[in-house]
């Protein structure tokens, strides 16, 4: 009887334990996830890539990026205290500053998720006391409709509402899981209480109300903090309601793109095809995501599995990026702006590639990779985090790019009359546009919670990077290790385990899509088990402390070309090694040299080089190139001369790290010449 008990008082205790509840999506519970969250805070990176990274992004990143956004240059907590009344003044930034200053303070949490630092919590807890008093009686929160009196409330949903919603809703329940205080949440739960009166009801006037809608994760997230269905019902609801009204209606969408640039001509159910601007869309593609993970309604998943499909294996750059053109066309031959154009349409120089898309490409596939297992979504994750993500901020942390293209050219578009300045021929130390910057900063602030994945009986290895990992198995069984690694610049990962249960589990190594050839090995030994590139290498059994495991995967420099159909690489190639894809900036050529005029030999020798005090650290591609020097005739088309060459040594720098060293033409696609 009396060990019944103890048994009894364990189980309650064990169940305390092992509820991993607070990840940065919190899918603890869902019952549509392979692969869930292992809590923030339990990763915390060592050495190597990650570990510099997210110093730069503690010490530089969000405390430079929150004194810019709490004073006068952002003004978002201007904004915030105005409404509050605690200032004077008028709102000033774009329509969706509100959700900006959120992701930021949601960037600031996963820093402390991992340091701690007191000081960083009581600033944002101050905010927060801000916020509370600008919010209305009923839960209404939004500066730009609150500060201008000639808006109302929900009257066209251009104003961004739902944005800031989703952003609010999305960080308070971070700030709620990591603290445990409930003061941003209570904020968040009134305003949700507001959205759910207003638009869960079969309306006309709102039912095309959605936009930009990360409001759909956020009240999935919600759903999950709080375990009130109606949060989860809300969110499928906005999903259900794109694509059922006429679009040609004008409520609420008055002098705004329609259509296929919001997503909403096709209901999602039905869609096989991107379209429209890529940040709404992938933000709304995640959403669906987590409600797949809740409703596990299948026709949800296929049309996800479609788009993702579509999205990475048709419409997505070498480097991760999307959405191709600023201004172009959906293939139902709407307009749309920065967004997807047709599958195979990949133009460099002019590429849009919005940060916050490729963003939202990551988020996407880390929802998808939870929702099948596979390890070719964090693979697309990782390709951007490499490549198209970082590329967005300089190595500083204070500088941003807001656009992404392959290949810069001076003196063919005047940046400045760009209406918005969000395409710029060097990174800004402030954007008016301020999406990106937040955006880009509270990943690389989260990327020690995306590196692993608890499956049901074990870990899966997503992300590599030096770490040390302290979490807990499904079962509620202890598990820590520690990970040791130069990758991306070498190829070698070691695991060894400091702490396990006695009974087999399971240890799941993704060997990326590139990576044919890797072993596995276990104390030394070959592992014995099946290791093919794009799939989790699965090694199931019983472990020990001390046991080691060590990855070895063959880092070669390789040239990518694209498929015949993009017409716009062909004959080119582009350099990769690894995750990490290059490019060649003029910086590192003759003086005057436009970088056009810049060839690859295909038989040229590509030696990878590690530069310690380089660009922060980075492996450099050492080779030749070819530089045509006759190629300077006038003219839209030319009679063909017989080129001249120049062979020039130089080096090709990873693309993340381009336009560090003052402003630079450059090209990730060269044409080759093979002889
Ligand atoms: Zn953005």
């Amino acid at each position: 009887m009396k060990k019944l008990i103890i048994v009894s008082l364990s189980l309650i205790v064990l169940q305390t334990i092992t509820a991993q509840e607070h990840g940065i999506i919190n899918n603890s519970q869902s019952p549509h996830v392979k692969l869930k969250s292992i809590d923030m805070g339990d990763c915390i990176w060592t050495e190597g890539f990650w570990a510099e990274k997210f110093k730069i992004c503690e010490e530089t990143m969000v405390p430079y990026m929150g004194s810019l956004l709490t004073g006068d240059v952002g003004h978002s907590l201007n904004n915030f205290k105005i409404a509050a009344g605690l200032k004077e003044g008028e709102h000033k930034g774009m329509h969706w500053h509100d959700g900006d200053f959120y992701k930021w303070m949601e960037a600031a949490m996963y820093v402390y998720a991992q340091n701690g630092d007191e000081k960083l919590l009581q600033n944002i807890n101050g905010y927060i006391e801000i916020i509370a008093q600008a919010q209305e009686e009923d839960g209404y929160l939004q500066t730009q409709i609150q500060l201008r009196d000639n808006f109302d409330r929900y009257e066209n949903r251009r104003f961004h509402e739902m944005y800031n919603s989703g952003h609010l809703l999305t960080s308070a329940c971070i700030h709620y899981r990591v603290t445990g205080q409930s003061n941003f949440l209570d904020i968040a739960v009134k305003h949700a209480d507001l959205l759910h009166t207003l638009f869960m009801p079969e309306s006309k006037q709102y039912g095309r109300f959605g936009f930009n809608q990360t409001q759909i994760m956020g009240l999935v997230e919600l759903y999950r903090t709080t375990g009130n269905k109606k949060y989860l019902a809300l969110a499928e609801k906005f999903i259900d309601n794109r694509g059922k009204y006429k679009v040609e209606s004008t409520y609420t969408t008055q002098g705004y793109p329609i259509g296929d640039m919001v997503q909403e001509r096709t209901p999602l159910r039905e869609a096989d095809e991107a379209v429209g601007h890529a940040v709404l869309a992938l933000y709304y593609y995640a959403g669906a995501a987590d409600v797949y993970a809740e409703t596990g309604e299948k026709a949800l998943l296929d049309a996800l599995d479609r788009l993702w499909f579509n999205v990475t294996a048709q419409k997505m750059y070498v480097t991760g990026a999307v959405g191709q053109a600023h201004y172009g066309a959906s293939t139902n031959r709407e307009l749309i702006q920065e967004g997807f154009i047709d599958k195979y349409m990949m133009p460099n120089l002019t590429a849009y590639n919005e940060t916050c898309a490729n963003v939202c490409n990551s988020m996407f596939s880390y929802r998808m990779l939870g929702l099948h297992g596979e390890s070719k979504y964090a693979d697309i994750m990782e390709l951007v985090l490499y490549n198209s993500g970082l590329s967005g901020i300089s190595l500083e942390g204070k500088d941003y790019f807001y656009a992404n293209p392959l290949r810069m050219v001076h003196d063919t578009r005047d940046y400045h009359t760009h209406a918005n300045v969000t395409e710029s021929a060097h990174r800004e130390p402030y954007l008016n546009c301020f999406c990106c910057p937040p955006n880009l900063v509270r990943t690389i602030a989260k990327v020690s919670g995306w590196a692993y994945s608890l499956s049901e009986n074990g870990l899966a290895v997503n992300l590599y990077g030096g770490n040390k990992l302290s979490t807990h198995l499904l079962d509620g069984s202890e598990l820590e290790l520690t990970q040791e690694t130069q990758y991306p610049w070498e190829g070698t990962v070691k695991i060894v385990l400091q702490e396990c249960k006695k009974d087999p589990f399971e240890l799941m190594l993704r060997i990326p899509d590139w990576a044919e050839g890797s072993t596995v090995l276990v104390n030394g030994n070959d592992a014995g088990i099946e290791v093919n590139s794009g799939h989790f290498a699965t090694l199931d059994r019983k472990w020990k402390k001390g046991d080691e495991i060590t990855l070895i995967m063959p880092l070669e420099v390789s040239m990518v070309e694209g498929h015949p159909f993009i017409e716009e690489v062909r004959n080119q190639v582009a350099i990769k090694r690894g995750p990490v894809v290059y490019c060649i900036e003029s910086t590192d050529l003759p003086k005057e040299t436009k970088i056009l005029n810049v060839y690859l030999q295909g038989k040229s020798d590509l030696s990878a080089v590690y530069h310690k005090d380089f660009l922060g650290g980075v492996t450099t591609i050492e080779g030749n190139v070819l530089l045509r020097t006759n190629n300077n005739k006038e003219g839209m088309y030319r009679t063909v001369t017989q080129p001249e060459w120049e062979t020039h040594s130089t080096q090709f720098v990873p693309y993340y790290a381009w336009s560090n060293r003052g402003e630079a033409e450059m090209t990730v696609f060269m044409p080759i010449i093979w002889e």
